[in-house]
């Protein structure tokens, strides 16, 4: 495992949309454990692969529950809404209020390629619509409600 060099916005690779992973390779799988543990390394609750420059639908997400490996993610169902805030590891420093549903239920692949079903509410529900925003090339700061603040001491990036 290795940790990998995180990207910041201005960085164009974080505008760009992801490819399907097709097929479960040697190569992805030592992804998914870069990405664990570059995300664990940052103290982060989520990491897209985009955020690691490589632009596939793939992303790993923590948020104290265990990990969850979501690959070719989309939202089936949302529910209700929540505004909070966020901050992500490509934004350092910096947080804001973002609204996003309060449920989401996600269809994706796991590692092994097989279908699964995710629900998530609250801080996973948020973490799953931030990192999936990452898939099509959207950073949380355009959807912050008011300004974009400094992050004042240790907080959770996504
Ligand atoms: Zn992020």
């Amino acid at each position: 495992m290795a940790l990998r060099t995180i990207r910041e916005i201005g960085d164009e690779v974080l505008n760009k949309t992801c490819k399907e992973v097709t097929e479960m390779t040697e190569r992805t799988k030592t992804l998914i454990e870069d990405m664990f543990e570059t995300m664990y390394d940052a103290d982060g609750v989520g990491l897209a692969a985009p955020q690691v420059g490589i632009l596939k639908r793939l992303v790993v997400i923590d948020v104290g529950d265990g990990p969850l490996v979501l690959i070719n993610p989309r939202i089936v169902a949302t529910d209700g809404e929540q505004t909070g805030q966020e901050g992500c590891l490509s934004v350092p420093g910096k947080c804001g209020d973002v609204t996003r549903p309060n449920y989401v239920k996600v269809m994706a692949l796991n590692e092994e390629m097989e279908p699964v079903e995710i629900e998530g509410t609250e801080l996973l529900a948020r973490a799953i619509c931030h990192e999936l925003d990452h898939l099509d090339g959207h950073l949380f700061v355009e959807k912050v409600i008011g300004d974009l603040r400094t992050v004042q001491d240790e907080e959770d990036g996504e």
